[in-house]
């Protein structure tokens, strides 16, 4: 079985990963996944409208 990270033997001591890192690396993907999904979209963009013309 290969690491899921970067496709190395694994470390039995790690599986199912091949290191510490990679093992630090999925949780990191399951924590900023459940709670931080990154967005495509541009941030807001109010601060980018003109000023409303005054009258
Ligand atoms: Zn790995």
């Amino acid at each position: 079985m290969a690491c899921p990270i970067c496709a190395r033997e694994t470390d039995p001591r790690y599986r199912p990963f091949c290191s510490k890192r990679c093992a630090d690396i999925d949780l990191a993907k399951w924590l900023t996944g459940s709670y931080a999904i990154p967005s495509e979209e541009p941030p807001e963009d109010e601060a980018d409208l003109p000023d409303p013309p005054r009258q």
